[in-house]
């Protein structure tokens, strides 16, 4: 059993020493490193695959790199605005369900085959049940609970597309999906901890990306304390449906 963490920034803490290797996929490239930490085997994927933005991501590459890398479990980490004034700048967020507000990415593995799969619970409710003890453990502010609001990007949201998200979701971001389906259709269990950085435009005067590097960095050591417990936590056995999310899924 190997896991898997996807960030957008390197987490040196749990990565020193990994060695990288490229994975060659159907859908392209992929750079990855491997190591261990403590006593599991990591693949740790950086999204961005050196600087690509959100909407460019090879993200079909990214996952089937991760599968045949044999990862079953993923831990995801991603930056994210608040659109809850209770999810103040600092806190992390373990979302448990998704809206999809992006316009032109690739979701779908199966597009000679119809396969539907079931996103009642889009995140693994092991993998967020370990989040959500790593943070209690920890003492840090979180949200157990949350629904993420994926938008395309390059661009920040407006006020008005905030307003209208603030009645139904409670974070924005931009690299959540597809990645979550995805990992679905290969049958892995993904779960996700956000961090707000900022809360999104309109509710707070202004942002900028300096900013959010910014506030990133104050909050790397604590990320790290989190992911380093979370892994830990992780084994082969549970009672999710994450593996044998295609068993019913085809028409
Ligand atoms: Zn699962």
């Amino acid at each position: 059993m190997k896991i898997g963490i996807i960030s957008g920034h390197e987490i040196i803490e749990i990565t020193r020493g990994f060695e990288e290797i490229t994975v060659e996929t159907r859908y392209g490239k992929v750079d990855l490193l491997v190591g261990n930490y403590k006593d599991k085997e990591i693949v740790f994927l950086n999204r961005h695959q050196g600087n690509l933005p959100p909407h460019r991501i090879n993200y079909l590459a990214n996952i089937e790199a991760l599968k045949l890398s044999k990862v079953d479990s993923i831990i995801s980490f991603g930056t994210v605005g608040s659109l809850n004034p209770k999810i103040k700048p600092g806190f992390m967020v373990i979302p448990d369900d998704f809206i999809d507000f992006t316009k032109n990415r690739r979701y779908s593995f199966f597009d000679d085959s119809r396969i539907h799969i079931d996103m009642t619970d889009p995140f693994c409710p092991y993998i967020r049940k370990i989040l959500i003890d790593s943070c209690k453990e920890l003492e840090v502010d979180f949200q157990e609970r949350g629904v993420y609001l994926a938008t395309e990007g390059a661009r920040l949201e407006t006020k008005a597309e905030i307003r209208l998200f603030s009645d139904y979701a409670d974070i924005v971001g931009m690299t959540l999906v597809p990645e979550v389906v995805l990992a679905r259709e290969k049958e892995m269990c993904y779960g996700a901890i956000c961090l707000a950085c900022n809360m999104a435009a309109g509710i707070q005067d202004s942002l900028s990306a300096e900013e959010i590097k910014r506030f990133f960095n104050e909050k790397k050591k604590i990320m790290s304390d989190i992911l380093g417990l979370a892994i830990l936590k992780v084994e082969n056995e549970r009672n999710c449906r994450c593996r044998e999310a295609l068993k019913e899924a085809k028409l």
